[in-house]
């Protein structure tokens, strides 16, 4: 038997780096000035132990273009490297000394925000620059040396001259990536990536408008001056303690990561763990409408306040991804796949956690001050339903206090409702029955006759209601849901009313088909009803089954094939209308009369359309003339 070391040589991985370390090139920045701040972060971190000689001052990173020599600089004023080190550190891929750092100071540098990992982030600098050269002074007063390589695995190190502590990163872009020396395509990565990184990064200087003194003259041209153009602020509120901030720090920090909003949120949530996971950040509702397709200004993930990506799927569970907001932590595994996160065990605490946490808030600001809740339940609930469909933990909480709004703008919690109607609005069999309208415009008519019988109306209007309904009736043996529309509203009034037909029974034999005769679309299913004699003649009413599946499968999760359109039509057997129906002698005139009345019952339902309509309207005014 023989065994051995499989030897890659680094003439062929070095290529793979380039090409596949990562997809999107212009992360090497992002690396680069992580490097920076590393180093700048062990120097605080040393010096805090005495480690270092002399004062620190204030630490900054400074990129620069120069457009002439087609190089762009990244440098700062960190630990800097020795000899030794380059070695150590920049020749030997995959080496990471962060992580060395982290393990050598394990008791005192846990919360230093050491964001290097892999050893791998330096050599991203090869994906744009043909040669990448290192200018380096450690803070222990070694010589300073010079670093240069091509891209080759060959490269060159001499000492060099440099006289300030830190290290100075030199990119000569390659002219496929001229890109990454125009000032407005860095600003804008410098923006993206590090606009909330620890220590401040300076790119270039802008002018400054300088306030005018008080006894300023009318007409006196406000002074301006040269100042640094800072991209950052390296203590965003997220890695502040709550107790610290007021709700204006809350919302002023809305409105620096997302500047193109002008509408305020709505309330926020402060995340703060640092067990068993490590994870800060804040989350805000926003203003929802009902309108659940994607949004541009979403959540975004930070690691040590780098930006990472904003598309936090997997991560945080789906219906908080409406929300707005930071999260950072170090704990979330990145370098796997999206499927992979969702199953892993860390992330799923995390997620847990989230989830919690904005269900305790909403708790929390319904019972400390009701009235607000339910001035702002339009625009989260969206986020709430959702959050109960999909996440039985979430239910369990919500219940507590979902609302359920009635058409004339009190809201009940699902136990109130109950209790409210449990005297008023029950079936045959004793089940409660609820009765909700998805739009008060449209359902106008139908709102106002079980209104006028005293019931209670719902106004359930959010997408997905159709599915909520459907879980909550599971859950609840004893209520049912019908919408003022449908048929299932029979129920309630059959057993209610059980009112006294003015027809007989051979009466009512003899119109059926009569009405049949003119309503021969299938769609429509005619039925008598003895119903309230001041109501319409004709009502159309819709199986609630039916429609409630076909909302369904608008909004996903139905999975049967296309619905189509059904109609019972109601014959009110009390109306006079339908007394005259049945006494008219002349078929012509008779005809005239059931389609006036089965016009009426499709207007009231906004169902009378194009040639339709047309002839109703002629038809109105033959009949007026
Ligand atoms: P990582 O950051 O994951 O450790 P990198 O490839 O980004 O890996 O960097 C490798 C190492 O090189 C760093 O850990 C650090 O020790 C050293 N290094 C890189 N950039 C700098 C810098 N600007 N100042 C000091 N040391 C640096
Ligand atoms: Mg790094």
């Amino acid at each position: 038997m023989s065994k051995g070391k499989i030897n890659v040589a680094v003439e062929n991985i070095f290529p793979l780096i380039k090409k596949f370390l990562y997809s999107d090139h212009e992360i090497f920045l992002r690396e680069l000035i992580s490097n920076a701040t590393d180093a700048s972060n062990k120097l605080l971190h040393l010096s805090s132990l005495g480690e270092v000689k002399g004062a620190v001052g204030d630490l900054l990173i400074e990129v620069k273009i120069d457009p002439k020599a087609k190089t762009l600089h990244i440098i700062d004023q960190g630990v800097g490297m020795t000899e030794e080190e380059v070695n150590k550190y920049i020749n030997e891929v995959a080496f990471s000394g962060a992580e060395e750092f982290l393990e050598k100071y394990k008791d005192t540098a846990k919360d230093s925000g050491i964001i290097g990992h892999f050893g791998l982030g330096f050599y991203s600098a090869f994906m744009v620059a043909d040669k990448v050269e290192i200018f380096t002074k450690s803070h222990l007063d070694t010589p300073a040396v010079h670093w240069s390589c091509d891209g080759s695995p060959e490269f060159t190190l001499e000492t060099t001259d440099k006289k300030d502590r830190g290290t100075e990163i030199v990119l000569h872009i390659n002219k496929d990536e001229k890109e990454f020396l125009q000032e407005s395509r860095i600003q804008a990565l410098l923006v993206k990536y590090n606009k909330f990184m620890p220590i401040p990064i300076k790119f270039g200087t802008k002018e400054e408008t300088l306030p005018l003194p008080e006894n300023a003259d009318k007409d006196a041209k406000p002074q301006t001056q040269t100042v640094d153009n800072i991209i950052n602020n390296p203590k965003p509120a997220w890695t502040k303690k709550p107790a610290d901030l007021k709700d204006g720090d809350y919302k002023s920090f809305y409105r620096e990561l997302y500047p193109m909003q002008f509408e305020e949120p709505l309330f926020n949530i402060h995340l703060n763990v640092d067990y068993p996971f490590n994870l800060t950040g804040i989350l805000y509702f926003p203003k929802l409408n009902n309108d659940l397709n994607i949004q541009k200004d979403r959540i975004q993930l930070y690691q040590n306040q780098v930006f990472v990506t904003d598309n936090v799927e997997g991560i945080v569970p789906e219906f908080l991804t409406l929300l707005r907001g930071v999260i950072d932590s170090p704990d979330i595994p990145l370098n796997v796949s999206r499927s992979y996160l969702q199953a892993d065990g860390a992330v799923k605490k995390i997620s847990n956690y989230i989830t919690r946490k904005v269900a305790d808030k909403l708790n929390s600001l319904f019972k400390n001050d009701r009235k607000a809740f339910e001035e702002k339940w339009n625009d989260i609930k969206v986020v709430i339903e959702y959050g109960m469909l999909s996440e039985d933990k979430f239910f369990e909480k919500a219940e507590k206090f979902a609302l359920y709004p009635t058409t004339e703008g009190s809201f009940y919690t699902f136990d109130e409702l109950k209790e409210a109607v449990k005297d008023s609005q029950t079936d045959k069999d004793d089940k409660l029955v609820l009765l909700y309208a998805s739009d008060v415009q449209e359902q106008h008519s139908y709102i106002k006759a079980a209104k006028d019988k005293g019931y209670q109306v719902l106004l359930l209007d959010s997408p997905i209601v159709a599915h909520l309904i459907q879980k909550l009736e599971g859950n609840n043996e004893k209520v049912s849901f019908a919408r003022v529309d449908g048929d299932a509203i029979e129920n309630l009034i059959k057993k209610e009313e059980a009112t006294v037909s003015k027809l007989s029974d051979e009466e009512k034999e003899k119109l059926k088909p009569l009405i049949e005769e003119v309503i021969t679309d299938q769609q429509y299913t005619v039925q008598l009803e003895a119903m309230d004699s001041q109501g319409l003649p004709f009502v159309l009413t819709q199986p609630e089954f039916m429609r409630r599946m076909k909302d369904m499968q608008q909004t996903g999760g139905g999975m049967m094939g296309n619905f189509p359109e059904m109609y019972t039509l109601l014959v009110n057997t009390n109306h006079e209308l339908v007394g005259q129906i049945l006494e008219t002698k002349t078929s012509k005139k008779r005809e005239r009369l059931i389609q006036q009345a089965v016009d009426l019952a499709k207007l009231s339902k906004n169902l009378l359309k194009g040639e339709e309509l047309t002839q109703f309207i002629q038809r109105s005014v033959d009949m007026i003339k």
